[in-house]
């Protein structure tokens, strides 16, 4: 055999074992995945469920809306609290009396519907609530002790076993400013014409006032109270929450400055077809290579956008980006080293 073919041979023979080596460790990351427990359970960790196995796993769990569960290495961190929604919601399947594991509660922005059960969740949990100042007030007036809460402004590091989380400042979305005078007051008007969803009765009404009443309506939020998080896990695996698509701010550039991209976004789509622009806006920002869209589940059908036409227009804009269509709940596992991804349920 000439010396050419012999050695040609032989790096042939280097590459197909070095793939062979890599595709069963890629399986072999996927099979713990699927026998882990944590990926197949419905129950979250923080109402009792199971926790990762491994090291290198970290659970994904949508909650509604802009509710996320993160779980990993026996901690678990929620993004927002907003569970009880109130008359007429589709209920997750959790309410704020389930919950009895948490470490963390990082709340993007202290509107009710990001913050109202954060108080409850974290006096059960012993978890420390990490928001903008104008949570505080929110807390506190749920009976929330003042050490239990850490306020951030954009900018801070903050460490936790495995896992570093940064604090930037995002910005309120401004949709009503972008579309035309009146618009979101008639699609919304247009929507309930054509619901088959029952008006509140006068004790839901009083339910639902009760819910709007466990938030800040400070107007000073959309510019100083939009917090993001940053979440990066070993092995770099980044997770990045933003729960409202507000133009990008100099603190979001600047982070995203430092990382190339994320593996994970969750992110905001608010409002139908008038929220797509900013919520595309975020991704070319975040360049994420897997979405999880959140805040589009409404109360009735006719308030529950479909994420079609938002994955549609990501894929569109960023090609490597995937958009998941999960339902409350179902986990989904990702290994921080291989970045493979287990969808349970
Ligand atoms: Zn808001």
């Amino acid at each position: 055999m000439p010396v050419m073919r012999l050695i040609k041979s032989i790096c042939l023979a280097i590459l197909l074992a070095a793939f062979a080596a890599s595709t069963i460790s890629a399986q072999g990351a996927t099979q713990a995945m699927q026998q882990d427990p944590a990926c197949q359970s419905l129950t979250p960790a923080a109402a009792g469920g199971p926790l990762p196995k491994d090291q290198d796993t970290v659970v994904v769990r949508w909650l509604g809306w802009t509710n996320y569960e993160l779980a990993y290495r026996g901690n678990v961190y929620l993004l927002d609290a907003y569970y009880d929604r109130g008359p007429h919601s589709h209920p997750i399947g959790v309410m704020p009396k389930d919950f009895k594991k948490a470490n963390a509660i990082f709340i993007g922005h202290a509107h009710f519907d990001h913050i109202s059960d954060a108080a409850a969740v974290a006096k059960q949990t012993g978890a420390i609530v990490v928001g903008a100042s104008f949570g505080s007030e929110v807390v506190a007036k749920e009976g929330l002790p003042a050490k239990q809460f850490k306020a951030v402004k954009g900018g801070e590091v903050m460490q936790y076993p495995g896992v570093t989380v940064e604090a930037a400042l995002g910005h309120h979305n401004v949709i009503a400013t972008q579309v035309p005078a009146g618009h979101l007051e008639k699609q919304a008007a247009t929507l309930k014409v054509a619901s088959l969803d029952q008006p509140l009765t006068e004790e839901e009404t009083k339910q639902a006032a009760a819910i709007r009443a466990r938030g800040s309506r400070d107007p000073k939020i959309a510019t100083d109270g939009v917090i993001n998080y940053l979440f990066t896990f070993s092995n770099n695996f980044r997770v990045m929450i933003a729960d409202s698509p507000g133009p990008v701010t100099d603190q979001q550039r600047a982070l995203m400055q430092k990382v190339p991209s994320v593996d994970v976004a969750m992110l905001p789509y608010v409002d139908f077809d008038a929220g797509i622009p900013p919520l595309v806006e975020l991704v070319k920002l975040f360049k994420p290579s897997t979405v999880f869209l959140g805040h589009h589940d409404g109360a009735g059908t006719m308030n529950w956008a479909s994420n079609y036409p938002a994955a549609l227009a990501i894929r569109d804009a960023s090609a490597k980006t995937r958009t998941m269509e999960v339902v409350y709940r179902t986990p989904v596992c990702f290994n921080t080293m291989s970045k493979e991804m287990v969808i349970g349920w």
